[in-house]
């Protein structure tokens, strides 16, 4: 049986009917090479936020059930134009929604998860010498809701299909594959061979939206082959970074990127030191209303008798936040800052790296960047900063951990 390959195309690569063709180009190319080839798609550049920003100025937004049926039109037009190059350059192709699978999810609407999918109409279609084009970032409930995944979903969709067919999943997106921080930001950022599943996972986590966190998760859990691409060079040109086990990455790197993540807000909530239910309270109701918290930091507060409980959440989170903070803990004293940002440097060699938090100070310091909130995991540091400051410090960490390409 020939090798089974899941290419998911980013919304730059669909962009235009012109980037549509260089893409559909590619697929030919494999398929022509006798690989069998399955196409997963996400909106055109541009169409997702397009779509989100007219249901907000009707006061919905991201979460709300009727988004999800208007964003999904996105991957809609897409999936087709997608067919329809397909067929222009030779091939039988037909676009399948994420109902007509069906694609099950459960969670809630603006993020929800894939609960399971049946390919078997798709299998029939690969089966029968058509190349099928799945619209990606959706699906449906039991109960037959249009869903949408959370944004950058079509990563998702495309790493739960190679798994259901037992494929490669190749990710095409307009850079060549992961770099040591954002190319776009640090030009001297350099091109990883291959990243190990669990610094992929941190630096999407910190913000690297090269792949969505979810979909490197699922990519690790199942045991998918991934790969990033770039689909704007031609056939073979790509050299593209492998995701893999951290035992198949050969280069011992003690850093391997710089990821950011703009728009943070800070939360500080006051309460009396004799109140050691606050932070499972505030959590718990944060967990409730599917709000995602990071940089957490407890202290006794100067006051006798209080302590401060500090985190970060996105800033678009914020009002939610204090919504659901106000209703778990009446007239609990709580004030908030915007404008921040978060810069992380991850890297398995952290592990041994005791000094690690001294010198990010040190780095940050040297270019007057002050830390507002700092936190640690086994494999990453992160800094709560001014959102100002943050291509100034994504430089300046890169560069101070040796990451600069010479
Ligand atoms: P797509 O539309 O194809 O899904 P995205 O915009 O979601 O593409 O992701 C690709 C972008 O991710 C790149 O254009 C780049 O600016 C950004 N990016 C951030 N961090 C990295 C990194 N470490 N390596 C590569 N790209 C990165
Ligand atoms: N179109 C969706 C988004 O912009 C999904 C994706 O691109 O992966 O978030
Ligand atoms: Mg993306």
């Amino acid at each position: 049986m020939s090798t089974r390959v899941v290419a998911k195309f980013g919304g730059t690569s669909v962009g235009s009917i012109e980037r549509i063709r260089h893409s559909a180009g590619l697929v030919a190319e494999a398929a022509r090479r006798g690989e069998a080839m399955a196409v997963v798609v996400s909106a055109m550049a541009g169409e997702t936020d397009r779509i989100l920003g007219l249901t907000q100025e009707l006061g919905a937004g991201l979460g709300d059930a009727e988004t999800d049926v208007a964003l999904a039109a996105g991957e809609q037009v897409s999936s087709a134009l997608m067919a329809l190059a397909l067929r222009e350059a030779g091939f039988k192709s037909r676009s399948f929604l994420g109902w007509q699978l069906p694609v099950i999810t459960d969670g809630p609407a603006g993020a929800a998860r894939i609960a399971g999918m049946d390919v078997s109409s798709l299998e029939a279609a690969m089966d029968a010498g058509i190349i099928p084009v799945l619209a990606g970032f959706q699906g449906i409930t039991q109960d037959g809701d249009v869903r949408t995944l959370g944004r950058g979903g079509t990563d998702l969709s495309a790493a739960a299909l190679a798994s259901a067919l037992g494929a490669r999943c190749d990710i095409y997106t307009d850079v060549d594959g992961v770099f040591t921080t954002d190319p776009r930001i640090e030009p001297a950022a350099g091109q990883l061979e291959a990243i190990s599943h669990d610094e992929m996972l941190e630096l999407a986590a910190q913000g690297a939206k090269v792949l969505q966190t979810r979909s490197v998760e699922f990519a690790k859990a199942r045991g998918v082959p991934m790969r990033v691409l770039s689909s704007f060079l031609d056939a073979g040109q790509s050299r593209g970074t492998d995701v893999v086990a951290s035992r198949d990455v050969a280069e011992r790197r003690i850093v391997s990127g710089v990821a950011y993540a703009r728009d943070q807000a800070r939360i500080a909530l006051v309460g009396t030191s004799n109140r050691s239910d606050l932070p499972a309270k505030a959590f718990a109701a944060l967990a409730e209303a599917e709000i995602g918290v990071d940089m957490i930091v407890q202290a006794q507060a100067r006051s006798a008798g209080s302590v401060t409980l500090e985190f970060s959440v996105a800033h678009r989170d914020l009002d939610k936040a204090q919504a659901a903070l106000d209703t778990a803990l009446p007239g609990i004293d709580m004030t908030s800052e915007t404008g921040l940002a978060k810069v992380s440097v991850v890297g398995s060699g952290l592990r041994q790296r005791a000094d690690i938090a001294r010198s990010l100070f040190a780095v940050l310091g040297e270019e007057s960047i002050m830390v507002r909130v700092l936190a640690t995991s086994e494999i990453k540091i992160s800094a709560l900063i001014d959102n100002d400051a943050v291509e100034r410090a994504v430089r300046a960490l890169h560069a101070a951990y040796g990451l600069d390409q010479v």
